[in-house]
């Protein structure tokens, strides 16, 4: 079922996650073991992100060093069939981005999604690479995710890139975008990403998945601000519980985000990795509450590979009486 649709049809909060594809050489067993132990809470959906080429420097024994183009975590398409078809009960969503994809590219792949019998999929421009500043497109490709969305919903228009195509058959993608409460890092203000967030909703996307935020008063005043431009869409809250002490200084630099002075002075006093990740355990669990009790139609994990925290928090939100 497409995650609109599930949301509709649901009136409590639904549960999913996000998986991110081994890195190259590694089996796909990990991604089960993060899948089993979550699978008794009934997720709605599983996204798996996509990961576009990178260039590495490899040092050689000579000391020169050579430049590689590689990328570290292939398998997206793949990793979403297997899931679609060992766990029927789930929703695979596959991550879609710009980077590194011409607008043909795209289609192909979206045949694939099609052909794979996969309906749902979040819409995204993609970071740069590691080694550039700014996002540079491909050739003919989007340098927008709004322009990937509209592609995706032309071809449920049955609208394909060869105008002179007959009898074309028509997808029935469900598409959702990307969200920041506190602001693209790109975005010059809050102001002109949401005028781009609408145009992404504009363009088809139904749904908005956040980026992970660590004080819920910036997802409320996010869903405010939304609606005040015009977008009604679903708005599902992207939550990552910190894993490790120095997450603390990490993920405000990697993600564009503020970390509430609380948690960081709970994460700052505790003696151990352990520990940083019980008191990361214990601020998710108290988030997810408070956006339960908000009414968010959705709670979203980012996993990074790891399910026993988001195996304890599921249990305290949506089985509190095991
Ligand atoms: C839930 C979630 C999942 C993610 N999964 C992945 C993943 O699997 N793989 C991956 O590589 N990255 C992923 N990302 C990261 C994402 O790709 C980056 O944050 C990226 O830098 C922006 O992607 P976007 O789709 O939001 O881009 P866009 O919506 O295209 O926006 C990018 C920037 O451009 C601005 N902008 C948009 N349209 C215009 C326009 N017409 N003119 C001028 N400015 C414009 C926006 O305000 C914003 O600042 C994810 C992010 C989130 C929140």
């Amino acid at each position: 079922m497409k995650v609109i649709d599930q949301i509709n049809n649901s009136s409590q909060t639904l549960f999913s996650f996000e998986l991110l594809p081994p890195l190259k050489g590694h089996n796909i067993a990990g991604i089960y073991k993060t899948i089993d132990p979550l699978m008794e809470f009934n997720p709605s959906f599983i996204n798996v992100t996509y990961h576009q080429q990178e260039v590495i420097y490899k040092k050689h024994p000579s000391g020169l060093l050579e430049k590689k183009t590689i990328r570290k975590r292939p398998g997206t398409v793949a990793i979403s069939a297997a899931i679609k078809y060992k766990y029927p009960s789930v929703e695979v969503v596959p991550h879609l981005i710009c980077g590194g994809f011409s607008k043909e590219d795209t289609e192909y792949a979206l045949f694939d999604f099609h052909y794979l019998g996969i309906q749902n999929m979040l819409g995204l421009r993609g970071d740069p690479p590691k080694s550039l500043r700014t996002f540079v497109p491909e050739k003919d490709g989007h340098t927008f995710a709004s322009g990937l969305v509209r592609q995706i919903t032309n071809m449920n228009k049955g609208i394909f890139l060869d105008e002179d195509l007959e009898n074309t058959f028509r997808t029935d993608f469900c598409v959702g975008v990307a969200g920041y409460p506190e602001k693209h890092i790109e975005s010059p203000n809050m102001a002109s990403d949401l005028h781009y967030l609408k145009e992404k909703i504009d363009a088809g996307a139904e749904y908005i998945i956040t980026q992970m935020f660590f004080d819920n008063q910036k997802y409320f005043d996010f869903v405010r601000l939304c609606r005040e431009e015009g977008i009604t869409v679903p708005i599902i809250p992207g939550l990552k519980p910190i894993t490790t002490k120095k997450d603390i200084t990490i993920l405000p630099q990697v993600f564009n985000i503020d970390i509430p002075d609380t948690l960081v002075r709970r994460v700052q006093a505790c003696t151990s990795n352990e520990e940083a990740f019980e008191a990361g355990i214990e601020w998710a669990i108290a988030q997810s509450r408070e956006l339960i009790d908000y009414g968010v139609p959705v709670l979203h994990y980012f996993t990074v590979g790891i399910s026993e925290n988001i195996r304890r928090i599921a249990e305290a939100v949506f089985n509190p009486s095991k």
